[in-house]
């Protein structure tokens, strides 16, 4: 049976972005007799707002939406995150690191889907593990498991690249796991068969794909629905985002909107002045 997920992550209120990619998640799941979860990514527990979790099943339940399990937390499964990572240690495969986002800046040579690559500095230092982070040492690990494929129902296959990203910090300083090894232990524990998000995340599904062979968790197939995007004060096609004055829907909730009809524009690709699909 096909399963999805929406997996927000409650520092600040949904906007218009949310709503699409939900109500895509929703639908590819029951456009099949499918189920449809939804997840509360709290691992920012600094950012994390328990008002933002209230808010953002308040939104989906008025676009309509319906889920089919009370909402998983990540906070909840901090457990199973430091399992993971005793055995990627277990492995060899993990390495403290304790660079600072400046230094790495500087000596960094290439840049990778998320920012600056790696350059691997620490791998090879001694170093004091207490509050360090925790990096994948991602060319032994993909060595380790082999080729791999990964299919993705609207871009086809793909060959897993995780190499692109670097040396991918798995568990941080101050949070108990990073968002690449909470999403993929979690989809596998939710018994997520189609993992509906953005195409801004595209390239993170490599690493994922990686993690899953190493933690020998069920593949599932992805698929990554294009973006709701707006013109930026340069006039640069972004994101929606809050900051820029995208309404939020909790805003459009509270102002008198109806949300069953604004759900079927999204649907319909009838959008607002201004944003478009890409
Ligand atoms: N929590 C992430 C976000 O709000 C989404 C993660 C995912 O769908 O994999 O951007």
């Amino acid at each position: 049976m096909i399963r999805t997920r929406f997996a927000p992550s409650p520092n600040g209120p949904l906007h218009l972005g949310h709503a699409f990619s939900a109500i895509v998640s929703h639908d590819r799941a029951r456009s099949s007799g499918g189920e449809f979860l939804v997840r509360i990514e709290d691992i920012d527990g600094a950012r994390s707002r328990q008002e933002f979790v209230d808010q953002a099943l308040e939104d989906l339940a008025w676009l309509g939406l319906e889920w089919d399990a009370v909402p998983v937390r990540q906070s909840a499964r901090l457990a199973a995150y430091a399992d993971a990572e005793q055995r990627l240690r277990a492995m060899g495969l993990l390495y403290p690191c304790r660079c600072t986002r400046a230094e790495i800046a500087t000596a960094a040579t290439e840049q990778g889907p998320d920012g600056p690559i790696y350059p691997g500095t620490c791998k090879h230092r001694d170093i004091d593990p207490a509050g360090a982070a925790w990096r994948l040492d991602v060319n032994a690990a993909m060595a380790q498991v082999g080729p791999l494929e990964w299919v993705d129902e609207i871009a086809g296959s793909q060959t897993a690249r995780p190499d692109r990203f670097g040396d991918v910090v798995l568990v941080r300083k101050d949070d108990p796991a990073s968002y690449h090894l909470a999403v993929t232990l979690d989809d596998a524990a939710d018994g997520i068969t189609v993992v509906t998000r953005g195409r801004d995340l595209f390239e993170a599904s490599h690493v994922h794909r990686l993690l899953q062979a190493l933690l020998d968790l069920p593949v599932p197939v992805w698929h990554h629905h294009p973006l709701l995007v707006e013109p930026d004060a340069r006039g640069n096609r972004v994101k929606l985002a809050k900051r820029r004055g995208s309404p939020s829907l909790a805003d459009r909730r509270k102002s008198g909107e109806d949300g069953i009809a604004l759900a079927t524009a999204l649907r319909d690709r009838r959008l607002p002045a201004g944003i478009s699909l890409e």
